[in-house]
């Protein structure tokens, strides 16, 4: 594995999201100095958050998987999730709710599955399941040291026994048809195969090598933590400084200070220079370029990620049938990606994530009210030129009404406080097209093709985060952060143990 040669004694972290933490935790793991910079006020970056009118709002993501990789990264200064962290596994890990009127509840234990399962589409379909379990399992344990979690400084590295039995077991075909081969039913094809869009690729394009993120939700779980998604980025910050870090909040750094190709120190926007041995930088992909000075040169440019509207709604009163996650679907599937992803258009029968954290955590609302997260995917800025502060309001009243058309009746006259966050939001915070789920994850963009950490010409730099390997969703930002610290110091990888 190439790694930073040279000193590496301080290192400084650009950005305190969580894989910007996680890099934090691993160095300081392997005894660096680190001082961490971050231009907002509080740790947790995407995983954000917004105080209103007593609300207490996750505006990122809601849904938490493999939390042993949180633990990991703890456990390199002493920490635990277990002591700092309240996790509630989540059961049912979502409700899916369909055109039809059905509902199926999608269940982590085997056995509660396998039961729903029958109950919903019969014992045929129930056997069915459990071979699609036991594949993504194996696919999960295949591909998760050896690929995922892994340096790569050759698409040669991936050559490897595992490479040829990840092939044999259909990897590199299709998601949705890689799913067919166990399922019919399709509602059930459905809930297997929807989390392709947060790898930003439709399940019908999607190297079926991503049935690992269902795995990780339907098979490893789905957790949340008391006090909303923010105690995450609160936990490894407070651990992080416990164990030595500097983290200087609300210093934006503007520009690297370069000697020869090494960076030699970090100059925040009110002048502080900061020197270093070594940088991590984890902002958006094409912020990090600007501040190295260069763009890696690509056959192809970069694809990015379709984006989301989210709808926060506090609400003086709630719904039957509504679990911690509910997905929505519309009775749409196909046109809904080829809207979002080619078209350049909003779903026209669309399927929607309500997340409704005060049925776990009542505490996040004040007495009596009630938090709901609806998420709408959309085109980003690239793929759909939408005039999102003309759009905006008309597409929240649209949402409103879709979700009284699906039981939520007198939902736009429950809620008490609102903010909607569109595209338009996304870009102004930074993020390239308005989408904050960064370069899809194409074939051309997965794996040792997705941009290196490293970045050539620059000795002393590593890239983490959603925008380099392994890719975007908490989990994966974890790994990039641990595979950043390793570029830097050189140690062996660990591997995270369940929980
Ligand atoms: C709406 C939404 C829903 C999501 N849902 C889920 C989900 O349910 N499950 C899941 O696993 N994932 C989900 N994700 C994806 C996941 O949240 C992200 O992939 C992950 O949080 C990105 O972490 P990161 O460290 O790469 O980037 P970030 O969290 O963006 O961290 C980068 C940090 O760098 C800081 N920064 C940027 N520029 C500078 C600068 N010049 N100087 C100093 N600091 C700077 C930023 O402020 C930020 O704190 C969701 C994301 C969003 C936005």
């Amino acid at each position: 594995m190439r790694t930073v040669p040279g000193r590496t004694d301080h290192v400084v972290v650009v950005g305190a999201g969580l894989s910007g933490l996680a890099a934090a935790l691993h160095l300081l793991g392997d005894g660096r100095e680190v001082t961490v910079i971050e231009r907002d006020p509080h740790p947790g970056g995407r995983a954000g958050r917004l105080d209103l009118d007593g609300f207490r709002i996750d505006t990122g993501p809601t849904v938490l998987t493999m939390p042993e990789l949180l633990d990991e990264a703890l456990g390199r200064v002493g920490e635990s999730v277990h002591d700092l962290l309240d996790l509630v596994p989540l059961a049912p890990a979502y409700r899916a709710n369909f055109a039809d009127g059905s509902t199926i509840d999608v269940h982590t234990d085997a056995d509660a599955m396998a039961e729903e399962v029958r109950r919903a589409a019969g014992p045929r379909e129930a056997q069915g399941y459990l071979r699609l379990r036991a594949w993504l399992s194996e696919l999960y344990r295949l591909q998760m040291h050896r690929f995922i979690d892994a340096n790569f400084d050759s698409p040669l590295g991936l050559l490897s026994p595992e490479l040829a039995r990840l092939a044999a077991m259909g990897g590199f075909g299709r998601l949705a048809p890689a799913i067919g081969r166990f399922l019919s039913d399709e509602r059930l094809c459905r809930i297997f195969s929807f989390q392709a869009l947060y790898a930003g690729v439709p399940p019908q394009r999607a190297l079926a090598a991503y049935a690992v993120i269902a795995y990780m939700d339907t098979v490893a779980g789905v957790y949340f933590p008391r006090g909303g998604m923010r105690a995450l980025g609160e936990a490894m910050a407070g651990a992080a400084e416990k164990a030595g870090a500097r983290i200087r909040y609300g210093a934006a750094v503007r520009r690297l200070e370069r000697r020869g190709d090494r960076v030699t120190a970090a100059i925040t926007a009110d002048g502080e220079r900061v020197p270093c041995d070594a940088v991590v930088l984890t902002p958006d992909l094409p912020m990090s370029y600007r501040l190295l000075g260069r763009t890696p040169w690509r056959p192809v440019p970069l694809r990015f990620s379709p984006s989301a509207v989210v709808l926060h709604a506090g609400t003086d009163r709630t719904w039957e049938g509504l679990e911690h996650h509910t997905i929505s679907f519309g009775g749409a599937w196909r046109r809904t990606f080829t809207e979002i992803t080619r078209d350049g258009r909003l779903m026209s029968d669309p399927s929607l994530l309500i997340t409704r954290p005060t049925h776990t955590d009542p505490g996040l609302a004040p007495d009596g009210r009630h938090l709901f997260y609806v998420l709408a995917p959309c085109p980003n800025l690239r793929t759909g030129r939408l005039d999102w502060d003309d759009v905006g309001p008309r597409y929240r009243d649209e949402l409103v009404a879709t979700l009284e058309r699906r039981g939520l009746s007198g939902f736009g006259s429950a809620v008490v406080t609102e903010r909607l966050v569109t595209p338009g939001d996304w870009s102004r915070q930074g993020h390239a097209f308005g989408t904050p789920f960064a370069t899809a994850h194409t074939f051309s963009q997965t794996g040792p093709f997705r941009p290196r950490n490293l970045v050539s010409g620059v000795a002393n730099a590593v890239l983490a985060g959603c925008g380099t390997t392994p890719g975007v969703g908490l989990p994966t930002v974890l790994v990039s952060g641990k595979l950043a610290a390793a570029r830097v110091t050189g140690a062996p990888a660990a591997h995270a143990r369940s929980l």
